[in-house]
């Protein structure tokens, strides 16, 4: 379930090093459960995508309090813990267990749409739909693991996303795309365009201490941040001390902090860090790169 966690979104080869390192942190359910959820966020730091991290803390705690520590053999048991979806449990299930469950990654959902020649568009709803009937009436009764795997192996490395290998393919004569064009499935949406957005934050010193702001919405809770900058005239009149870009989604963020005068009271959610304890925050990865360079630059 970690590394299924770990691998939602990001490579094997960033994954290797988080992964060994949780382990070591967390080698039980039980320790995982029982960890501050700062200590689990800033385990994940850079890893990005951190309710990917948040939920395996409630997964933990959920089969630390609902399943007496014991990890689910239960499929529907396995879905409903915080952050699975469809493809994890049944990943899990079938990776851990050796029972049958359908799985639908990226490399799964090529050969699948290929083999049925399915001309729909596979990131909509009818598309899933389709794809995971066909994953789930493809499905032998047992040697699950060793079908998943092979499955996604042949994805990976047979039915490519360019010049699949249609003539050393050993489901050739099952494939209704094989005859026509392979490589023109599967079908997906037009791409959204990327827009480009600014975020202006506050470099805020006082007494050795730097303003920290503490992320409450979906997509940095529990994460330390610089503050927004508060006096807009600032921005529109000087130059930034530093600024980066970082890509979120569609967009493409241009992060710019500014240096702002101390508030007379912090707002809500913000505190005060000693600049020789930064290290040691949970910190938004954007934010961790500017406190560093500007950190760096200037102590
Ligand atoms: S025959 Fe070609 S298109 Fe069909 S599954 Fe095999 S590699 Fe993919």
């Amino acid at each position: 379930m970690v590394s299924e966690f770990m691998l939602q979104q990001t490579q094997v080869v960033t994954v290797l090093d988080y992964y060994r390192r949780w382990l070591e942190r967390f080698p039980t359910v039980r320790t995982l459960a029982d960890a501050p959820l700062e200590d689990v966020l800033r385990l994940w730091e850079g890893l990005g995508y951190y309710a990917r991290a948040r939920n395996l803390h409630r997964a933990a705690q959920v089969i630390r309090d609902g399943h007496g520590g014991e990890f689910p053999r239960d499929l529907a048991a396995i879905a409903a813990l915080p952050g699975v979806g469809r493809y994890t449990a049944g990943a899990i299930y079938s990776f851990s267990y050796d029972l049958p469950a359908p799985i639908v990654d990226a490399n799964v959902a090529r050969v699948i749409a290929r083999l049925i020649h399915l001309r729909i568009p596979i990131d909509t709803a009818p598309g899933q739909r389709a794809l995971w009937a066909a994953a789930e009436e493809f499905l032998p009764p047992e040697n699950a693991r060793l079908y998943n795997s092979a499955l996604m192996e042949l994805g990976a490395i047979v039915c490519r996303v360019r010049a699949p290998q249609c003539l050393i393919c050993p489901v050739l004569s099952y494939c209704a795309a094989a005859p026509h064009d392979p490589e023109l499935l599967p079908i997906k949406k037009a791409r959204k365009a990327t827009i480009p957005l600014t975020e202006d934050c506050a470099w805020t010193v006082h007494a050795g201490r730097l303003l920290l702001q503490q992320g409450v919405g979906s997509r940095w809770k529990g994460l330390w941040k610089l503050p927004p900058l508060t006096d807009a005239a600032i921005a529109a009149n000087s130059e930034p001390m530093m600024h980066l870009t970082y890509p979120f989604t569609h967009y493409q963020v241009t992060l710019r902090v500014y240096a702002e005068d101390p508030p007379l009271v912090p707002g809500s959610n913000q505190a005060w860090c000693p600049l020789d304890g930064l290290e040691a925050v949970a910190m938004a990865a954007p934010h961790r790169r500017a406190v560093r360079q500007l950190t760096q630059a200037r102590f």
